[in-house]
């Protein structure tokens, strides 16, 4: 997703205090658990975690500018100490995030769907390979998405990756899910009718 043409939206994104240009360690004032969420587009799921959990920190994570003021706008008018944005490609995560992630959110990840393309798609090896450096200790990785083929890929690369699956939900909206924060491709997918899946994964 990237949206065109937003003006001065990297000045704005760098003068919000809910943004983090660089990180160096903790940021946070506490050793509470840290949960990192890559692509988080316009941030409703992140803000919404961060509010509902206040005892978690959260860092959401996005490539486009243009994505992400729309987040920096929503998060700016509330009081949060507990969540941050880093404008971030994946690809350079292990620059910023050393042994210190309790849990890692892929959410509606682009499928790229060439099979030309598939090493890009943020459940790959590749990027599976990439994230075992930023945990710190047990390795939770939760996705969801509508997207059956991304779905099947992905659980085959987790298996090839030593990953267990926790949970599972082939059609998340028609399980007795408690506690599911919706981001804003899903709340558009599943009111479309959409099935949406969701797992999640881990491994020591
Ligand atoms: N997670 C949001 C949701 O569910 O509503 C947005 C989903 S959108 C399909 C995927 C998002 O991931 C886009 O905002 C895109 O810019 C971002 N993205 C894709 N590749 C990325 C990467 N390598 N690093 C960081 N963000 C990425």
């Amino acid at each position: 997703m990237r949206l065109r043409n937003v003006k001065n939206a990297s000045a704005d994104i760098e003068k919000s205090k809910y943004f983090l240009k660089e990180k160096e360690g903790n940021v946070f004032s506490n050793d509470n658990p840290l949960h990192v969420e890559i692509g988080c587009g316009k941030g409703d799921f992140a803000i919404n975690m961060a509010i509902k959990y206040p005892n978690i920190n959260f860092i959401a994570i996005e490539k486009y500018d243009s994505v992400l003021v729309r987040a920096i706008q929503k998060v700016e008018e509330l009081n949060i100490s507990n969540l941050y944005f880093m404008r971030i490609d994946a690809k350079e995560i292990e620059k910023y995030f050393n042994k210190e992630v309790d849990v890692l959110y892929l959410n509606f990840s682009d499928p790229w769907p060439k099979k030309r393309h598939s090493e890009r798609r943020l459940t790959s090896k590749t990027f599976l390979d990439k994230y075992d450096s930023i945990f710190k200790g047990e390795k939770i990785i939760k996705m969801k998405t509508d997207n059956r083929k991304l779905f099947e890929f992905s659980l085959i690369e987790f298996v090839s990756k030593g990953y267990l699956f926790e949970d599972i939900s082939l059609d998340l909206y028609n399980d007795d899910i408690k506690d599911n924060v919706p981001t804003e491709y899903e709340t558009r997918f599943a009111n479309m009718g959409n099935v949406i899946y969701q797992v999640s994964v881990k491994k020591d």
